[in-house]
């Protein structure tokens, strides 16, 4: 794993404005409910987020259609964060969060 020293710059990166749908944890949240619901159900896509790869406790890379574009949450010491964003508390993180407890839960119980 390559390792760099972030400098932390005040605010969120050009790439995801603050009025932007995925600027926080909660709407990570919400869309991954849509997420779940539309793995369930049919195949329609209407959610933002599509998940494109997911390797425990290292990174999920997700599609976010509103900036049309992947991103990359990787686990540093199983503590999400998003390199697009640059941040913690994204949309993106907290979706991650969401799947990570999603595939936990379906670790231990097996129907
Ligand atoms: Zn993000």
């Amino acid at each position: 794993m390559e390792r760099k020293v972030k400098k932390r710059l005040s605010g969120k990166s050009h790439l995801i404005e603050n009025n932007h749908p995925m600027s926080t944890l909660d709407f990570g949240t919400m869309e991954f409910m849509k997420w779940l619901m539309e793995e369930e159900d049919t195949g329609s896509k209407h959610c933002l987020i599509v998940v494109r790869d997911f390797l425990e406790n290292k990174y999920v890379i997700l599609f976010d259609k509103n900036i049309s574009s992947s991103v990359i949450v990787s686990y540093r010491e199983s503590m999400p964060w998003c390199i697009t964003c640059d941040t913690d508390d994204c949309g993106h993180v907290g979706f991650a969060i969401c799947l990570k407890q999603h595939y936990d839960r379906n670790d231990q119980i097996v129907f």
